[in-house]
């Protein structure tokens, strides 16, 4: 279970919903590590995560943001925000930076200028 819930944050896209279908879909649990970009390595590294909830009281609703730090640098990290609905029984991101590299292809190399 937990394996699923690591393979939507490596793959999956922003607002798409991950949705198992399972009776227990999700314990609350995220997992340790993850795979994705490091910035500062760039390449995919492993990140360990740590996730806290930063919207929702109760238990039935809520999103999390996830940071994880690259494993082997130490400098870069990425960060998820993710909603979990887990009366309906999904979650999907609602934000993820660095971008996944599908969504990043053109690889603006520019800044965000300031006007
Ligand atoms: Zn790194």
């Amino acid at each position: 279970m937990a394996t699923d819930v690591r393979e939507f944050l490596e793959s999956y896209d922003l607002y798409t919903r991950f949705q198992p279908h399972k009776s227990v879909w999700w314990n609350g649990d995220w997992p340790q590590v993850v795979e994705v970009l490091c910035r500062a390595c760039g390449a995919k590294r492993s990140h360990r995560v740590w996730p806290t909830k930063v919207a929702g009281f109760t238990l039935e609703w809520g999103v999390y943001m996830l940071h994880g730090a690259c494993e082997h640098c130490g400098t870069d990290g990425v960060i998820f925000w993710v909603e979990v609905n887990q009366r309906e029984g999904w979650m999907q991101k609602a934000g993820q930076l660095p971008a996944l590299p599908a969504s990043a292809r053109k690889q603006s190399l520019q800044p965000a200028g300031s006007a």
